[in-house]
C-alpha cells in the first residue's frame, strides 16, 4: 500500500440500487461527497436504453414505467455469477429486462438500442455506471480523474471482484483497490472518531452492519487508537436487502389485485411489473416514518386501478424471514471472530435499509439494548471510507489526522481437490474464510499413484462444481514406497496483498512444483 500513483484518486460505492463517489479534500481536511447533476449525493446504478441514447442514473430510473424491458438495475446481483446460477435464475423472473446465456456460462442483458438488438456482460454494464461516477465527479472537481478504489461486498468472490475491476479498467479508470464495504465503513468511521477524547480504550471492536438495497455485508473489526484497523470477521449475503423487501411488497400486491379482481394476474406484463416496484419502494421508505402507506396506481392493468394501503406492522410480517436471517448472520459472524455480543464496543449502522425501524430495533435487541452508531451517514460512509483509502493511495493524504492501516481477512475459504487417476473428489478447506493475511498452512496427502493432480479452488461448497477453479498442477513420476504410498506436502501461503502460492513436494524425493494465483 506504500506505492503512491499520479493523479486524482475518487472512492465509489458501486451499490447494487445505489452508487456513491466521494474525495478527500486535503486543504479542507474532509471527505467531500461528489453531487450528481441534479444536485443528489446518491446516483441510482440503473441504466436505459433507447432509441437515440443511452441514459444513467436518475434519468434512467425516471423513465422505467415507459421503457421497462430496456432499464437495466441490479447488475451487481449479475455480475461475477453464472447464469444457471439459482439465484440469477430466481431473480430474473423479477426482472423487466432480458437476460440470456452468454459467452462461458456468463449472463447477458439484451436490449434495443438504437433500433437494434444489443447485449451486453455484466461488466459492460457497471463500466457504465462507472464511467458516469467518473464523468460526474470531473465535472465537479473541474479536472481528470484517473484512479478509484471501488467498494465491494466483503463476501465477494474472486470472480465478482475480478469482473468489478473490469468494469473500472473499461470505464477508463485506474482501480486502485477493491476495498470490502464494511471496511470501508469502519475506515470513515475511525478517521471521524479517532481524535473523539472519549475514545479510551486502546482498541475498539466495531461491528458495522450493512444492510443495503442488494446485498447485506456484516463486519467485525477492531479500531486500534492508533488507527490500525483489523478484520476479525466478516460474513453476510450477496442476495439480502431492500430489493428483497420490494419483492415482498409487490408479491403481496399482485396477489391483492388478484383478489380484487377474480384471479387477474399482472405478472408477465412488464410495464405494470415496473411502476408497481416503483410505488411499493417509495411505500416501503414511506413506512420508515409513517404507520401506514397508501399504494395507488391509476389503470395498471387491462385498464383497472389498483389501491392498497400497508401498514407498517404488515410489513415486517412479509419480510420477518429476512430481518431473521440478517441477525443469524449477525451472530454468525461474531461467532467466526470468537467474540460475544459484549465484547462489541460500538455498533455501527450503514446502508439504506438499516433505516428501517425494525431492523434497528431487532439489532439494539440483540446487543442488549445498546444505543446504535448512526453518526455516519448511512448512504454515504462507504464511499468516504473509499475516498480516504484513494487519497491514501494517491499520497494525497498529508493532511489526514489520523493515520488508518488496513489488515484484511480473506473473505472466501481456499482449498484443493485432489484428483488421482482421472477421478476429482470433492474440496478440502486448507484456509478457511476469515483468516487474516499473510497466512500459511500445510497438509499431506498420501497418493497411491505415480501421478497426482492437485487442483486450488475457492468458495465454500463440498462439491467442486459449485465453487471456483483458481489453477491446477500436476506431480508426475513420484516414487512409490513399500506401503505403495508417496507422501506429498502441499503448502498455501497467502501474503498481505492477498497473492496465494501452493506448492506441492514429495517429500521422499523432494520434487516440488507450485503456482502462483494472484487474483485471489
Ligand atoms: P446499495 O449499497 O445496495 O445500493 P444503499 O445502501 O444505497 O444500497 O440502500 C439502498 C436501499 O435502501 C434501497 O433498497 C432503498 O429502497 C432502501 N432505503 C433507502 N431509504 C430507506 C428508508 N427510509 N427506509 C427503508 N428503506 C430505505
Ligand atoms: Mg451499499
Amino acid at each position: 500500500m506504500s506505492k503512491k500513483v499520479k493523479g486524482t484518486a475518487i472512492g465509489i460505492d458501486l451499490g447494487t440500487t445505489y452508487s456513491c463517489a466521494a474525495i478527500w479534500l486535503s486543504r479542507k481536511k474532509r471527505v467531500e461527497i461528489i453531487p450528481n447533476e441534479q444536485g443528489n449525493r446518491i446516483t441510482p446504478s440503473c441504466l436505459a436504453f433507447n432509441d437515440s441514447e443511452l441514459l444513467v442514473g436518475e434519468n434512467a430510473k425516471n423513465q422505467i414505467a415507459r421503457n421497462p424491458a430496456n432499464t437495466v438495475f441490479d447488475v451487481k446481483r449479475l455480475i461475477g455469477n453464472r447464469f444457471s446460477d439459482p439465484q440469477v435464475q430466481n431473480d430474473m423472473k423479477m426482472w423487466p429486462f432480458k437476460v440470456m446465456k452468454g459467452d462461458s456460462e456468463k449472463p447477458s442483458v439484451v436490449v434495443e438500442f438504437k433500433g437494434e438488438e444489443k447485449k451486453f456482460a455484466p461488466e459492460e454494464l457497471s463500466a457504465m455506471v462507472l464511467k458516469k461516477m467518473k464523468e460526474t465527479a470531473e465535472l465537479f472537481l473541474g479536472k481528470e480523474v484517473k484512479n478509484a478504489v471501488i467498494t465491494v461486498p466483503a463476501y465477494f468472490n474472486n470472480q465478482q471482484r475480478e469482473e468489478t475491476k473490469e468494469a473500472g479498467t473499461r470505464a477508463g479508470l485506474n482501480v486502485l483497490h477493491l476495498l470490502n464495504e464494511p471496511t470501508a465503513a469502519a475506515i470513515a468511521y475511525g478517521v471521524d472518531n479517532l481524535s473523539d477524547e472519549n475514545w479510551n480504550k486502546d482498541k475498539k471492536t466495531v461491528l458495522v452492519f450493512d444492510l443495503g438495497g442488494g446485498t447485506f455485508d456484516v463486519s467485525l473489526l477492531t479500531i486500534s487508537k492508533k488507527g490500525v484497523i483489523e478484520v476479525k470477521a466478516v460474513g453476510g449475503d450477496t442476495h439480502l436487502g431492500g430489493e428483497d423487501f420490494d419483492t415482498s411488497l409487490i408479491n403481496y400486491c399482485i396477489n391483492e389485485f388478484k383478489k380484487k379482481n377474480t384471479g387477474v394476474d399482472i405478472r408477465g406484463n412488464p410495464r405494470a411489473l415496473g411502476r408497481l416496484k416503483v410505488a411499493c419502494e417509495k411505500a416501503k421508505r414511506d413506512l420508515s416514518s409513517t404507520i401506514f402507506a397508501p399504494i395507488e396506481i391509476d389503470c395498471l392493468h387491462e385498464g383497472i386501478d389498483f389501491s392498497t394501503k400497508i401498514s407498517r406492522a404488515k410489513f415486517e410480517e412479509l419480510n420477518a424471514t429476512y430481518f431473521d436471517k440478517c441477525i443469524q448472520l449477525l451472530e454468525e459472524c461474531l461467532r467466526d471472530g470468537n467474540m460475544k455480543k459484549k465484547d462489541v464496543d460500538e455498533v455501527v449502522v450503514v446502508g439504506g435499509s438499516s433505516r428501517i425501524p425494525k431492523i434497528q430495533r431487532m439489532v439494539e435487541e440483540f446487543f442488549d439494548g445498546k444505543t446504535l452508531c448512526r453518526s455516519l451517514n448511512g448512504d454515504k460512509a462507504v464511499a468516504s471510507g473509499a475516498a480516504i483509502l484513494a487519497a491514501r493511495l494517491s499520497g494525497n493524504d498529508d493532511d489526514m489526522k489520523n493515520d488508518v492501516v488496513l489488515l484484511d481477512v480473506i473473505p472466501c475459504s481456499l482449498g484443493i481437490s485432489v484428483k488421482v487417476n482421472g477421478v476429482s473428489g470433492n474440496m478440502d478447506i486448507i484456509i478457511p474464510k476469515n483468516r487474516s493475511i499473510p497466512t500459511s498452512k500445510k497438509i499431506t496427502l498420501l497418493v497411491n499413484q505415480t501421478r497426482v493432480d492437485i487442483i486450488v479452488y475457492q468458495g465454500e461448497n463440498a462439491k467442486v462444481m459449485d465453487n471456483i477453479l483458481l489453477g491446477e498442477f500436476e506431480l508426475t513420476g513420484l516414487t512409490l514406497g513399500p506401503d505403495r504410498k508417496s507422501k506429498i506436502e502441499v503448502c498455501f501461503s497467502l501474503d498481505t496483498n492477498g497473492i496465494l502460492l501452493v506448492s506441492a513436494e514429495e517429500i521422499s524425493t523432494r520434487q516440488r512444483k507450485s503456482i502462483t494465483i494472484t487474483k485471489i
